[in-house]
């Protein structure tokens, strides 16, 4: 199953593209807080989720 990128926001103001299949943690670049976490192959998105990108 292909995964899906999303547009995530942090709360910081920065954003950053995610993949929904993401299997590592994935930080923020610019405050380092967490953004996404893999659980079971899908990505826990913690951010804002600004857009869908197919
Ligand atoms: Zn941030």
């Amino acid at each position: 199953m292909a995964g899906t990128y999303y547009r995530i926001k942090c709360k910081c103001g920065n954003e950053q593209i995610v993949f929904s299949g993401a299997v590592l943690v994935v930080n923020c670049t610019k405050c380092s807080e967490t953004l996404a976490h893999p659980m079971g192959g899908k990505a826990i998105i913690h951010g804002t989720i600004v857009e869908e990108l197919a």
